[in-house]
């Protein structure tokens, strides 16, 4: 059953996903927090695990949004940093001085603002190691061959082109370099299926009315986690963009799944 939702033409996709974003902005952790039960927390911790940050490596968070993945990222480093024993010269300013590189990015001006905001409230204004930079994942304003690690969680599904964003990810990284996805994906155990698709049609576009007054935007975010290819699909597309060792592990029996490839 499409649970009578009508599909988005690939032609309106990004208009309506800016709207929804643009909508969301504001509420959005809340949102998040509220809809997995705070499990989206768990899993960004689990991809930023998976990523293994170091200091001094320069990486892209893609459709980054208010920079949730990124600033996990920016506290693995600095942890590690903490642990370095330095020569007494090249002592480190409490705000770390590694030529570490962090690149927020999302095509959303009003999510990137709202990460700003986040990231005075968490002491990280002045960090050297972030920059924030308004950019569609499926054209980069960056050179290649310029990134260690590329991260995109629950973005690349709201891309038009899923594909020009991974030929995106491939051409900005290294060579050694990581892609890293987080994203929705298939449920398959099907007592677990159909819980969650009555979650997800029934619950999660009430709850986008009650406390974002936009239950649209949330009908659209449902749909669009179901139009996203599966996991042995996507897996292809990655290949298919050039990278190798391309794997994927399911996180909450497939609600979603951790994809990665390297750019060797
Ligand atoms: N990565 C963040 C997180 O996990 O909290 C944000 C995820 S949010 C669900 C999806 C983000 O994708 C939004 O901030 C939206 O603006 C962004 N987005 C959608 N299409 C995009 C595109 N073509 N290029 C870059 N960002 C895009």
């Amino acid at each position: 059953t499409d649970f009578g939702y009508r599909s988005v033409p690939e032609e309106e996709k990004a208009g309506l996903v800016e709207g929804v974003f643009k909508n969301v902005a504001d509420k959005y952790d809340l949102m998040n927090d509220l809809m997995s039960g705070g499990l989206h927390r768990l899993w960004k911790d689990k991809l930023v695990s998976r990523l293994r940050p170091f200091p001094g490596m320069q990486h892209l968070d893609a459709a980054g949004g208010t920079g949730d993945v990124s600033f996990r990222i920016l506290n693995a480093i600095r942890e590690m940093e903490k642990n370095i024993v330095r020569l007494p010269q090249r002592q480190s300013s409490a705000d770390g001085d590694s030529q570490t590189k962090i690149v927020v990015s999302d095509i959303n001006e009003a999510m990137l603002e709202v990460g700003k905001q986040r990231a005075k409230d968490r002491g990280f204004a002045n960090a050297a190691e972030l920059d924030w930079l308004q950019a569609n994942a499926e054209s980069l304003p960056l050179d290649e061959n310029s990134f260690d690690g590329f991260t995109i969680a629950f973005g690349i599904r709201n891309c038009t082109h899923i594909d020009k964003v991974l030929s995106e990810a491939f051409r900005v990284l290294r060579r050694g370099g990581r892609f890293l996805c987080l994203e929705f994906s298939r449920v398959d155990a099907l007592p677990l299926r159909q819980l969650y698709d009555m979650y997800s049609f029934m619950v999660i576009p009430c709850i986008g009315e009650l406390v974002a007054g936009d239950k649209e935007s949330y009908q659209y975010l449902v749909e669009s986690i179901r139009r996203f290819p599966h996991q042995q699909r996507f897996a292809r597309m990655i290949a298919d963009a050039g990278f190798q060792k391309v794997q994927f592990e399911n996180l909450t029996g497939g609600v979603v799944a951790i994809h990665s490839g390297f750019k060797l």
